[in-house]
């Protein structure tokens, strides 16, 4: 009789992973104490788990690998800033493409502080939204993340260090996977620990999406990619949203404010000569004024070939001021890791043109 074949950890319901044990010779209760192991105490290797015997813990490492997925890459910026490239496989029929998704570990500013990292995580392999500044979407859509291996991004990057904030933020729009978003959520919430408060999961912001989600109380923040006050312009900025006016996604942002009570981020990436000019200030002033909302302003980040640039420190400047002035809450957020590569979605794009260096 041939062994059935490996299933990940967190693939498997709580009944699932109970009725594995009792199969390998253990108690139901076992399911429990290896979940408690990993998502409360960071344990990666059955064989460090004591309080499961040697048979149980061989077999369960054959059976239900707690990792799924290779790390094929890594990169440490001078701050710290650490980017996994972690590959999950499996998925042969988009032609034997990467299946590597990227995951950044971002230590705090200050040094000597307790607080912990913000974890950024991937939540597609690839992007079909295809925001032409950005770099997840150049190879369009290969699949969507199983919620295992979402969760699994969160095991690899407390490995590197204690968390305390986690950003939805890497490769991908989770609002096309959100089932597995979700489900991975809520085991970050209640088992790794993660509060509602501390997770963001940031998107372009689909109406009706968004209205249907907010009364489930999603236990996050939301940020929504909205890059310009301009609807011909957002168009093209986030082809995945044309035809839909920017008065709908906010108008869907003040339902999810008034349903759940949290209030939304807008993040605006700043594109030099594009999108930080005085008149996309003024007017995206008016549209937010009156709003309970923050405005995230990121300068563009360069990746490779782009035919954009990043604002100049006055244009930035100008920005947040007209915002400020006008009554609207502004932060701006300067990229960490640049020089590694560590911030948006490069590192996949160059280990794929690495491994097939004829592909457009
Ligand atoms: N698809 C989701 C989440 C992933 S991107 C979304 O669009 O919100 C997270 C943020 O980084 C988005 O606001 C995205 O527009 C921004 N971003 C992407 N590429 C960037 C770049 N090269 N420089 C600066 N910000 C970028």
């Amino acid at each position: 009789m041939s062994t059935p074949a490996p299933r990940p950890l967190f693939s498997l319901t709580h009944d699932e992973l109970a009725a594995l044990c009792v199969e390998l010779g253990g108690r139901p209760f076992h399911a429990k104490v290896v979940r408690g192991e990993v998502l409360e105490r960071g344990v990666l290797d059955y064989d460090a788990m004591t309080g499961l015997g040697k048979p149980l813990r061989r077999a369960l490492a054959e059976r239900a690998p707690i990792l799924a997925g290779t790390e094929v890459a890594r990169s440490t910026a001078s701050d710290g800033t650490t980017k996994l490239l972690v590959d999950f496989g499996g998925f042969g029929e988009t032609g034997g493409r990467s299946g590597a998704v990227e995951t950044v570990h971002i230590p705090p500013r200050e040094r000597g502080t307790t607080k912990g990292a913000t974890l950024c995580v991937s939540s597609q392999v690839g992007c079909p939204v295809r925001c032409p500044f950005c770099a997840s979407g150049k190879l369009g859509l290969a699949r969507n993340l199983a919620s295992h291996e979402i969760v699994e991004q969160y095991l690899r990057g407390r490995a590197l260090g204690a968390l305390s904030r986690s950003v939805v933020m890497g490769i991908g729009e989770p609002l096309l996977n959100f089932q597995a978003v979700s489900a991975a959520l809520d085991v970050v919430h209640d088992e790794l620990g993660l509060g509602a408060r501390k997770v963001t999961v940031s998107t372009v912001g689909f109406p009706d999406r968004l209205r249907a989600i907010a009364p489930t109380k999603p236990r996050f923040q939301l940020a929504i990619s909205l890059h310009t006050p301009f609807d011909e312009q957002r168009d093209e900025l986030v082809p995945a949203m044309k035809g839909v006016p920017i008065d709908d996604v906010l108008a869907a942002a003040d339902a999810w404010f008034e349903v759940t009570g949290r209030e939304v981020t807008y993040e605006y990436v700043l594109l030099a000569g594009v999108t930080d000019t005085a008149e996309h200030a003024r007017r995206l002033a008016e549209r937010l004024r009156r709003r309970r909302c923050t405005v995230n302003l990121i300068p563009f980040n360069p990746v490779t070939d782009s035919e954009y640039a990043r604002p100049s420190a006055e244009a930035v400047e100008r920005m947040h001021r007209t915002l400020v002035e006008r009554g609207v809450v502004a932060t701006v957020r300067w990229s960490r890791g640049v020089e590694s590569d560590a911030a948006c979605g490069q590192l996949r794009v160059r280990a794929a043109s690495a491994s097939s260096p004829r592909s457009s």
